[in-house]
């Protein structure tokens, strides 16, 4: 029970004992002795109850004395509660306290209350209660109900009295009743607001319980803890009850800060309300963070009253937090950094090197037949050849250089701090590269049961040499590399300004190789394949772009890099669709055969296969007339995959044939895997015939396999008469070259004379 102070309630009888002696001046003379004096002590009792009492106590008191007064049967002091319901706070009914008051107010008086605020029957309102079957039930022939306002008018409840027989309520009952309405309300509104505070208090701590991970301690502007809470208790390693009282400074080891430091946060918090901090520790070896804030506490007159601290164990956060930088930076697989991180270093090193006048050196690596390795032996011998390589190039380096993998088997290594000489920079960057490349070679990488080797190819690229970006830095050392690569594999190859160019030109030329179908700038050329009579038996379909600035351009300058772009798949299909559209013009001279060059990764399209089908059905042209020529390149791949395709399309009738035979690294013997109809021998053989006896051998070997292995032979390049007797006299049966006829356009084929 609240009890309002001493001041308030002397305060409040010297108002009442005034309004009573007003209200005593004005009381008529009383008609009965003993029911005056009956009133009077009642009316006495009431003032008395009025003031002497708070709360529950002041609420039973009034309702009886009321009830006394009034001469009724019953008294209720209902209250309207948040959820729009009706609670009797206190009730009296025939002389006892009613336990379970009731709940509800009859709709008739509450209406009257509600427009009137006092309503009183039989005076006033001459219907029972029919409305309400309690009251009616009851026999209540009188009642008087009048709201409970507080100071901004807002209906708190009633009261309400009720009798048996019709009231006739004592003299000025009207005045005194606003009186004890008043106070009601002052004391309901204490009570409200009692029972808030209670709620918030209950709200608050069990907020504060129920945290599991925050820790919350309070304390007075002394420090002093005044509230200590589970989580604290766990996280500090003291119970509430051997810290509460105790002062902050003598836990200020728990707390990660020792005493004068907490003083002067103390300071800081009081001038700016809060202050952060965190803690790291070491526990069994793994890293713990705590997060700490303190605020000040001020009271609703905004006085600094305490300090509240909440410690959060952020260490999972962090960790995932650590990780997600981690994987962000570095690369999953090898644990080295990855592109990024790599670039952000050149571009320290870069500035480095222009602020102190040395320079450095960026060098790309490419390891050599890594994706033939991938694919033959799978993945995950590929990713631990990976892993292998990056320990071993990073065993190879100085602790200064930065190692890191910027893609699949692409490896970057940034010698950051050489010589101010160009020359012996470059000198430095060399040995540098040639002792990895000598440990690379020379390592067996054991993976998985398989004794793996490997080389590489680097690119070299020294800066600075002029105002160039780390970007540009990059893509000089991987334009270094692709030469390095280009003059065969395990070799290095220094930036040079020229491959600037060349790089350059390959961009401009990718670039125009997306609109070559759009603008319709390619055309076909064929080239006719003989037998040994010279009679045309076939034709080779070869590409030609006439390029709108620089002219014809052959396969060699584009088809490399179609490829690298993937736009070879469009061009090829373009090529496909061209020469089936033609085939009825080609076969006009008994040819037999077209021969269309397919790369490889437009053989691997999921689609190609369907797409051949589909292209030679709708144009109705018979499949046989199809050669497909692929390249040893395609044998690297899935050869259940390979054969299966092949299969597919052989069922149809279109025939295959290995184009530029011996330059790639499969042997004939490899051959019988697939179902093969031809193999082409490359030019490069046929050009050595009369040159090099060792070829020539070759050459005889080629043509006997072939021939052993049921494979027709196609020689290619035939320039001479010479290559031309020599091939037909070892058995070849068709030709291919300048020597009969150049490529040219189909309304040009003429049968070449022999
Ligand atoms: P390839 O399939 O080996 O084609 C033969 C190449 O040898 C052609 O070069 C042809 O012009 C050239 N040639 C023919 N006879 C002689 C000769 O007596 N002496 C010399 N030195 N060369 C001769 P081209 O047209 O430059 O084609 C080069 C390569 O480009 C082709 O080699 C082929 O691999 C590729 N290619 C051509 N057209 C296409 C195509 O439509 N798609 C694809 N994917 N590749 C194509
Ligand atoms: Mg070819
Ligand atoms: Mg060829």
């Amino acid at each position: 029970m609240l009890k309002p102070s001493m001041q308030q309630l002397l305060q409040e009888n010297k108002v009442l004992r005034q309004r009573v002696a007003e209200l005593e001046q004005q009381r008529e003379p009383p008609s009965d002795s003993t029911s005056l004096s009956h009133l009077e002590q009642a009316f006495h009792t009431l003032v008395k109850g009025m003031a002497g009492w708070t709360g529950q106590a002041y609420f039973d008191q009034i309702v009886c004395r009321l009830c006394d007064w009034f001469g009724a049967d019953g008294v209720c002091i209902c209250l309207f509660t948040k959820e729009g319901k009706v609670r009797g706070v206190s009730e009296v009914r025939n002389g006892r306290m009613v336990q379970e008051s009731e709940d509800r107010i009859p709709g008739s008086l509450w209406k009257n209350i509600v427009e009137q605020g006092i309503f009183r029957y039989p005076e006033v309102a001459d219907r029972p209660f029919a409305d309400d079957p309690q009251l009616a039930q009851l026999g209540v022939k009188g009642l008087v109900g009048i709201a409970i306002k507080n100071m901004d008018h807002e209906m708190l409840g009633v009261i309400k009295i009720v009798s048996a027989r019709p009231l006739h309520p004592p003299t000025h009952w009207q005045s005194i009743l606003e009186v004890v309405v008043d106070r009601t309300a002052a004391e309901l509104e204490r009570l409200r607001a009692g029972r808030t505070l209670r709620e918030r208090t209950a709200l608050l701590d069990g907020i504060l319980k129920s945290s599991t991970s925050v820790a919350i301690a309070a304390t007075d502007m002394n420090l002093r803890i005044t509230y200590y809470n589970p989580a604290a208790e766990k996280m500090f390693g003291y119970k509430a009850v051997e810290v509460i009282g105790k002062t902050v400074p003598e836990l200020h080891v728990r707390v990660g800060m020792d005493s004068s430091r907490l003083r002067q946060v103390i300071e800081i918090v009081k001038a700016k309300g809060e202050y952060q901090y965190g803690v790291e520790q070491r526990k069994n070896g793994e890293k713990n963070y705590t997060e700490c804030h303190i605020f000040l506490i001020v009271d609703t007159q905004g006085e600094s009253v305490g300090f509240t601290l909440m410690a959060e164990d952020v260490s999972e956060r962090r960790r995932a937090m650590e990780l997600i930088v981690h994987q962000a930076r570095f690369d999953a697989l090898t644990e080295l950094p990855n592109r990024r991180t790599m670039m952000e270093r050149l571009v320290q090193a870069l500035s480095r090197c222009r602020r102190h006048g040395h320079l450095g050196a960026l060098v790309y690596l490419d390891l050599d037949h890594f994706k033939s390795i991938n694919d033959s032996l799978g993945h995950a011998v590929g990713d631990g050849l990976l892993q292998s390589i990056a320990q071993c190039l990073q065993r190879a380096s100085r602790r200064e250089d930065t190692v890191s993998r910027v893609g699949g088997d692409e490896f970057v290594i940034l010698f950051s701090e050489l010589s101010d000489k160009l020359e012996a920079a470059s000198q430095q960057a060399q040995v540098g590269v040639d002792s990895i490349r000598k440990l690379l070679s020379s390592t067996l990488h054991s993976i998985q049961g398989n004794e793996l080797s490997t080389t590489a190819s680097f690119g070299i690229a020294l800066f600075p040499t002029g105002d160039e970006t780390a970007g540009d830095i990059l893509r000089r050392a991987d334009t270094a590399m692709s030469r390095a690569k280009g003059m065969g594999r395990n070799e290095l190859c220094f930036f040079l300004p020229d491959m600037q160019r060349a790089a350059e030109r390959r961009l401009k030329l990718q670039n125009d190789l997306f609109h070559v179908l759009n603008r319709e700038e390619l055309h076909l050329l064929y080239q006719p394949q003989v037998d040994v009579g010279g009679r045309i038996v076939g034709m080779e379909a070869l590409l030609r772009w006439r390029h709108p600035t620089r002219g014809l351009l052959l396969p060699h300058d584009f088809i490399p890099v179609a490829e690298d772009t993937g736009i070879i798949v469009a061009i090829g299909e373009w090529v496909l669709e061209t020469v089936v559209s033609s085939v009825r013009e080609l076969v006009k001279n008994s040819i037999s055969r077209i021969a269309v060059n397919v790369s490889p990764c437009q053989f691997f399209q999921e689609d190609f296969t369907k797409g051949v089908e589909h292209l030679v059905i709708e144009a109705d042209v018979d499949p046989s007339l199809l050669m497909l020529e692929i390249t040893e390149g395609i044998m690297v791949h899935n050869l259940d995959d390979v054969v299966q395709k092949m299969n597919h399309l052989k069922r149809l009738g279109v025939r295959f044939s290995m184009d530029d035979f011996g330059t790639g690294y499969s042997s004939l013997s490899h051959l019988r895997h697939l179902p093969l109809d031809e193999v082409k021998i490359d030019h490069s053989f046929v050009h050595d015939i009369g040159v090099s006896l060792s070829n020539e051998r070759l050459v005889e070997t080629i043509i006997s396999m072939a021939v052993h292995l049921g494979l027709d032979l196609v020689a290619e390049g035939v320039e001479t008469a010479g290559q031309f007797d020599f091939l037909a006299g070892r058995g070849c049966k068709l030709f291919q070259g300048n020597y009969f006829s150049k490529p040219v356009t189909l309304d040009s084929i003429v049968e070449p004379l022999l």
